[in-house]
Formats: C-alpha cells, sequence, structure tokens
C-alpha cells in the first residue's frame, strides 16, 4: 500500500507551498491508481525545488520551509540582476520549464507560452 501526504505534516509552511504539496500529492494519486509513472515537479519550480527540500533536507536539522527564491538554483550570471529582474527570470525559466514538462507527461495539450 502507497501513502500520499501533503500539508504541513510534510514540513512545508504557508498557504501556497501546503496547497501545492496537496496538488503533487492528488495527482500522484491518481495517475498511482492508474498505473502510471508518478511525477516530480522541475527543480527549478518553486512547487519542485519545495518538494525536493522536505524530501531530501537533513533529518536530523530539518527546519519546516515556506516557498522562497532562495531554494531555487541560481541562474548565471544572476548577481548581476536587480533581485526584481532576477525574481522575474527565476518566474520566466519555471514556467517555460513547467510547461516542457507538463506538456512532456500529457499533462497538458497545448503550449500557451
Ligand atoms: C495564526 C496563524 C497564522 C498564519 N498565517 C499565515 C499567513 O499569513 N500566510 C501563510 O502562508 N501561512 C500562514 N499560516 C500557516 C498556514 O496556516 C499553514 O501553513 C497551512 O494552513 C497548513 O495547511 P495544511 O492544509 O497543511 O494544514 P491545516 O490548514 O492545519 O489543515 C489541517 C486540517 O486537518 C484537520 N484535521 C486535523 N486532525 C484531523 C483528524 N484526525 N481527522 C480529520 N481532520 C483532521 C484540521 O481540522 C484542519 O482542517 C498561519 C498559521 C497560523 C497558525
Amino acid at each position: 500500500m502507497t501513502f500520499f501526504f501533503a500539508g504541513q505534516i510534510v514540513g512545508i509552511e504557508g498557504y501556497v507551498g501546503n496547497v501545492a504539496s496537496g496538488l503533487v500529492a492528488g495527482m500522484n494519486l491518481a495517475r498511482s491508481l492508474n498505473g502510471e509513472e508518478l511525477v516530480s515537479f522541475p527543480l527549478t519550480t518553486m512547487t519542485g525545488a519545495l518538494m525536493h527540500y522536505v524530501t531530501h533536507a537533513e533529518a536530523q536539522n530539518f527546519q519546516p520551509m515556506k516557498a522562497n527564491f532562495g531554494l531555487l538554483p541560481p541562474i548565471s550570471g544572476d548577481l548581476h540582476l536587480r533581485k526584481k529582474e532576477r525574481y522575474q527570470a527565476y518566474s520566466d525559466r519555471a514556467l517555460k520549464n513547467l510547461q516542457a514538462y507538463m506538456l512532456s507527461y500529457g499533462i497538458m495539450r497545448t503550449s500557451v507560452l
């Protein structure tokens, strides 16, 4: 039997991150029941980065985590950008990667970007 957990019980703080964890758990429960491969979102998306954090952080010093830009892998040269431009670049990269990922898994059928 497989269990799917979501919400702050997994170590996520805040409304948005916990809703995202529910989405991932729900999608994977449905995929599991249909015999489909489970999905984990790209690390460059906030959902993927948060899920990666709670599943890979060191247990001994674990700290609950909110959605935050510090979880995302840096973009080469981004330190030269102002904060607003850096965050926009992270957001653009996330949307592009998320769309490619969803198209590849058939979760989304048509490109919107
Ligand atoms: C005072 C306060 C202010 C906050 N302000 C913010 C904020 O401004 N922004 C933000 O992003 N986050 C905020 N948070 C954090 C946010 O509320 C939580 O991170 C988020 O609600 C967690 O969502 P969840 O679904 O995991 O858990 P919860 O929202 O706690 O939902 C768990 C649900 O499970 C139910 N439940 C518990 N035990 C059982 C059981 N045995 N059987 C059936 N049901 C059960 C509970 O009744 C509850 O409805 C705040 C938290 C607090 C306490």
